[in-house]
Order: structure tokens, then C-alpha cells, then sequence
């Protein structure tokens, strides 16, 4: 049998406590009596996986649950769609012209609901059957809940999930038509607690975290994340790039991640781990760096994003840490961005993506407006969730489809003037 890191229970990020309850999803108790909300992670004893070489993962499963070595959860069954073995595409023509020619993207809509939010669903809902859940619920904006709806109807559970009425019309009805039951709700805060109630009282398996402020998801969940890590280092030849983005509101992504370098290192499978850069349209963890605090502030969010995914006022702990401990940076966007690198991410590189993944892009092209990006470095960029998720955000910069008539000559004069293509020599 292949070595197996051992599960030592849960961990706070801030204080070190350990519990052994694994049903534990509101972040460390003790942190939060002291009024900071910190997400607890799962601890290992990476001994028994001392000496591990790329062979070690094998080849015999495919995607996220070939890195079962390093997840909590490994039945010979787990609840899983095929999610993970998505591409690392290099884009050329975009690093050509931003002058960073090692520049790939990570594409997780190529995942089974087309976002990397089944990661975390493939981890947390294979725990929830683990662990005897009977009803799994998450609050979402979208991605998360599609991605819950679809693998809680793989478990053969119930889902309830809360929402808001602002979400697009296509997240509804992914939600809803993998068998969910979809509320929407007035505000952020107002659905935490009615799913806390779901939790404390029915003990309802949430895959998404719902106190306020915000911890982050569940813990068993975030360990999915750890799996992009791993394959990219994979695709890199068992090197780390120099720099990841990633689109992050809580950062379960982000601090996902970075802890699957941080044990690559630990493991000697490669040198050193990335500088992460967290791509946020209001910027609370940027906020928390420039003006060293402890722990992220809300901060003010003057107007909707078109980036609604990752739309939040509030940072994590998690999320702050992986910055820190990595040396990296919070980059704040503004809608003209996000929509400059969706167009061009489709237009010149084939990778039609959600706004809230072209983020990742949006924050490179700001650090290397800034000069903070070198044409040495090898950059991964996080593609979280493809565009099909909120089509309507791209009628922004889409021109209306014009008629043709059945006249070549008057088709010849609609392509010059609505695409300015003139193909009339
Ligand atoms: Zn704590």
C-alpha cells in the first residue's frame, strides 16, 4: 500500500489548538471569543510520506483523488464527477505582449461544473457521506452552490441553498437543476444565519462557511485545493512557478493552494514555493498588508462588481496568511480591468472565462503596468470558472449580432463596419 499522510485532527491558523471533533465548520472557538475569525485547517503527520517522489501518486486514479496520499478523505469510493487534471495552458501571445513569457493559466472550468469550487465540493461532500451528513447546505452566490447541488445529488442528499436574488439567472438554474432547493435571501449576513440555524439545530453539512464575519469554508473542503498545487507542479516539471493568482473573496482557494506548496517543499517534491497574489475587486487583504494589521477590516465596496464571485467586503484570516507567509500581495480591481482581461484572455488566447476568474489576469496586468513582475518569472494565473456561468457580463464589450441578407457584397460591408474585418480583397 502507497504511504499516507496522517490525519492529526483540526489546527487554528492563529492560536495552534488542535480539536479532534471533525464536525466543526465555524472556525476556532477560542479565536473567536477573542473576537477573530480564523478558520481551522487539518493538520497532518507528513512522516509516513517522507521520501515521496512524483511516482509515489501513481497513475492509476485520475484528477484530485490521484493526490489521495495527501487528503483526508481516501474510501474506495469517493463521491467524485472526475473533477481536477485540468490544463496548465501556456499563453503566449498575451505574455508576449504583457512582457512575461513564461505566463500559463490554470483552467478550471474545465472542471464538472465547470469551476474550481468542485475541488472543495468532490473533498467536503465525500467527508459529509464519511461522516453520516443526511442534509448538505451551503450559502452561494453561485459556483459554490452549483458545485454542492451537483455532488450532494451524486451522494444521493438533500441540499438546501441559500442565495441572493442578484445572482444570474444561469446560477439559479445550475442550482436548481441538480435538485437543490434555492432561497434567495436580502443580504450576505441574513443568509449565514439562517443556515447556522440549519447546522446547530439539524446538523445540516455545510460546505461553505456561515458566520459573520467570515472564516472561510469548511476545512475539509479547503484541503481540495491543494490538488491545483499539485498538478501544476506537475506540469512544471516538479518546479513552482514564481507567482499564483488568485481570484479570492474568503480565500479558501487561495489558502488551499499555498498550503499544497507549503507541503510539496516540506516534502522536498520541489525547491520553493510561490509568491501568491490575491486578485480582489475591493481589497480587504490588500488593505490589511498596507496598514499591518492582525487580522483583515471590512472594507467599503462603493459599487457592485461585475466580479459578484469574489465580490466581497470582508478578507480571512486564511487569506492573509497565505500572503504573508508567502511574501505576496493583494491586487484590487475595478470592473474596466476585469472586463479588459475577459476580452482578452478570449480573444487572444481561446479561454472564454467567468469576469471573477480574469481577475487573475486583471492583477497581472496591473503589477506589470507597475513594473513588480520580471520577464524571468514563471506566473500561473488561476482560472477559477468559465464564462457560460454569467454570459450577460460580456454584452459590455460584444457588439449586437448584425443580419445578413444573402447578398455577399452587403456581408463583405457588415464585417468591415461591425468587426472592422476587411476581407474584400
Ligand atoms: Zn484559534
Amino acid at each position: 500500500m502507497a504511504p499516507e499522510a496522517h490525519v492529526l485532527g483540526l489546527l487554528c491558523l492563529r492560536c495552534h489548538a488542535r480539536f479532534e471533533e471533525p464536525r466543526m465548520f465555524a472556525g476556532c472557538p477560542r479565536c473567536r471569543a477573542q473576537g477573530v475569525a480564523v478558520n481551522l485547517t487539518v493538520e497532518y503527520d507528513l512522516v509516513p510520506l517522507a521520501g515521496a517522489t512524483p511516482e509515489t501518486f501513481g497513475t492509476a486514479a485520475r484528477g484530485l483523488w490521484r493526490f489521495r496520499h495527501l487528503l483526508p478523505a481516501r474510501p474506495a469510493h469517493p463521491i467524485s464527477l472526475g473533477e481536477g487534471a485540468t490544463p496548465l495552458v501556456p499563453l503566449e501571445r498575451l505574455g508576449r505582449r504583457l512582457g512575461l513569457p513564461r505566463l500559463y493559466a490554470k483552467d478550471e472550468s474545465q472542471n464538472p461544473t465547470w469551476s474550481y469550487k468542485d475541488r472543495l465540493c468532490a473533498m467536503a461532500v465525500t467527508h459529509a457521506v464519511e461522516t453520516g451528513a443526511r442534509v448538505i447546505t451551503i450559502s452561494s452566490t453561485g459556483n459554490h452552490g452549483a458545485s454542492t447541488a451537483a455532488y450532494a445529488a451524486r451522494a444521493g442528499l438533500p441540499c438546501v441553498i441559500f442565495t441572493l436574488a442578484s445572482v444570474p439567472e444561469t446560477m439559479k438554474t445550475l442550482m436548481q437543476a441538480y435538485g437543490a432547493a434555492v432561497v434567495a435571501c436580502p443580504t450576505s449576513e441574513s443568509r449565514w444565519d439562517l443556515m447556522r440555524e440549519g447546522v446547530e439545530r439539524f446538523g445540516w453539512y455545510p460546505t461553505s462557511g456561515f458566520v459573520t464575519p467570515p472564516s472561510g469554508s469548511n476545512p475539509w473542503g479547503v484541503e481540495g485545493y491543494k490538488t491545483i498545487a499539485y498538478e501544476v507542479a506537475e506540469d512544471l516539471g516538479w518546479t513552482a512557478p514564481d507567482v499564483v493568482v488568485v481570484p479570492s473573496a474568503y480565500s479558501d482557494g487561495l489558502y488551499g493552494i499555498w498550503k499544497g506548496w507549503t507541503e510539496l517543499r516540506t516534502l522536498g517534491l520541489v525547491k520553493h514555493a510561490p509568491r501568491m497574489i490575491a486578485a480582489e475587486p475591493f481589497g480587504p487583504l490588500a488593505d490589511a498588508l498596507e496598514r499591518g494589521l492582525q487580522a483583515p477590516e471590512p472594507v467599503e465596496a462603493p459599487a457592485p462588481s461585475v466580479a459578484f464571485s469574489i465580490a466581497s467586503r470582508y478578507g480571512t484570516w486564511q487569506g492573509l496568511a497565505a500572503l504573508r507567509e508567502s511574501g505576496g500581495a493583494g491586487v484590487r480591481l475595478t470592473d474596466e480591468g476585469v472586463l479588459e482581461a475577459q476580452r482578452a484572455l478570449a480573444r487572444e488566447e481561446g479561454l472564454y472565462v467567468e469576469p471573477s476568474s480574469a481577475a487573475s489576469l486583471t492583477a497581472v496586468m496591473q503589477l506589470a503596468g507597475r513594473g513588480a513582475l520580471d520577464a524571468e518569472q514563471t506566473i500561473v494565473l488561476i482560472l477559477t470558472s468559465g464564462g457560460l456561468k454569467d454570459p450577460g457580463a460580456s454584452r459590455a464589450w460584444l457588439p449586437p449580432v448584425p443580419a445578413a441578407d444573402g447578398d455577399f457584397d452587403r456581408l463583405l460591408t457588415v464585417l468591415r463596419e461591425a468587426y472592422g474585418l476587411a476581407l474584400d480583397r
